[in-house]
C-alpha cells in the first residue's frame, strides 16, 4: 500500500477497527489485536489511505497558517463571549467552564455539563474558537456525532467540514510548537 510520506508508529490495542491518533505531532496507527500489521493494513487499506491523504493535506495547509497573537486573558474573554453567544443560540448553558492543557482534543463536554477548554486553543483564530465552543455546546443537545448533531452545527456553521479540517492543521502546528517549547 502506498501511503503519503508521514512518519507514524503502529501500536495494537483492544479495538474492533483501526484508529488514528495524532497527539504531540506524532501519528499513531492503532490496530486491533490478531492479524499481523501487514494483513490488517491490507484489510483496511481504503480507510487508512483516505485518512493518511487527509492528514497529508492538513500538514501541507499548516505551513500557510498564522498563529494569532493574544494573551491568555484575551483568550479567556473571547471564550466567554463565544460561550454566551452559543448558549443564547442553542438555549443550552454549560454548568462550569474549565481551562487546562489537553493532549488529544481541543475541548470536551462532560455528562455533568462541564465544558473543558484546551488552553492550546489560545493559538487558534477567532472563527475556529467560536466553532469549537458552538460544537461543544451543541453536545448538550446531542451527545454523539450523528446526523442530527451535524444538522444543528451546520445551521450556524455550514462550512463545518472545512473548519474541522483547519482545526486539524492547527492541531499539527500547535502541538508541534508546544512540544518544542
Ligand atoms: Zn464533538
Amino acid at each position: 500500500m502506498v501511503l503519503p510520506d508521514i512518519p507514524y508508529k503502529i501500536t495494537h490495542r483492544a479495538v474492533h477497527y483501526p484508529r488514528l491518533e495524532f497527539k504531540t505531532g506524532e501519528l499513531v496507527l492503532i490496530l486491533p489485536f490478531g492479524l499481523s500489521p501487514d494483513k490488517l493494513m491490507e484489510k483496511h487499506s481504503k480507510w487508512i489511505k483516505e485518512k493518511f491523504n487527509f492528514i497529508a493535506e492538513c500538514i501541507e495547509d499548516a505551513s500557510e497558517k498564522r498563529i494569532p497573537d493574544r494573551t491568555i486573558h484575551e483568550f479567556k474573554e473571547l471564550v466567554l463571549r463565544f460561550m454566551k453567544k452559543a448558549s443564547k443560540n442553542l438555549h443550552k448553558v454549560p454548568h462550569k467552564v474549565h481551562f487546562r492543557k489537553m493532549k488529544t482534543k481541543w475541548a470536551s463536554m462532560s455528562s455533568k455539563k462541564k465544558l473543558t477548554i484546551n488552553i492550546l486553543m489560545q493559538y487558534l483564530p477567532n472563527n475556529l474558537i467560536e466553532y469549537v465552543i458552538f460544537h461543544e455546546i451543541a453536545h448538550l443537545i446531542v451527545k454523539k456525532h450523528n446526523e442530527v448533531f451535524w444538522k444543528i452545527v451546520s445551521q450556524r456553521f455550514k462550512n463545518y467540514k472545512k473548519l474541522e479540517k483547519e482545526l486539524f492543521s492547527f492541531w499539527f502546528l500547535i502541538t508541534r510548537m508546544a512540544k518544542q517549547n
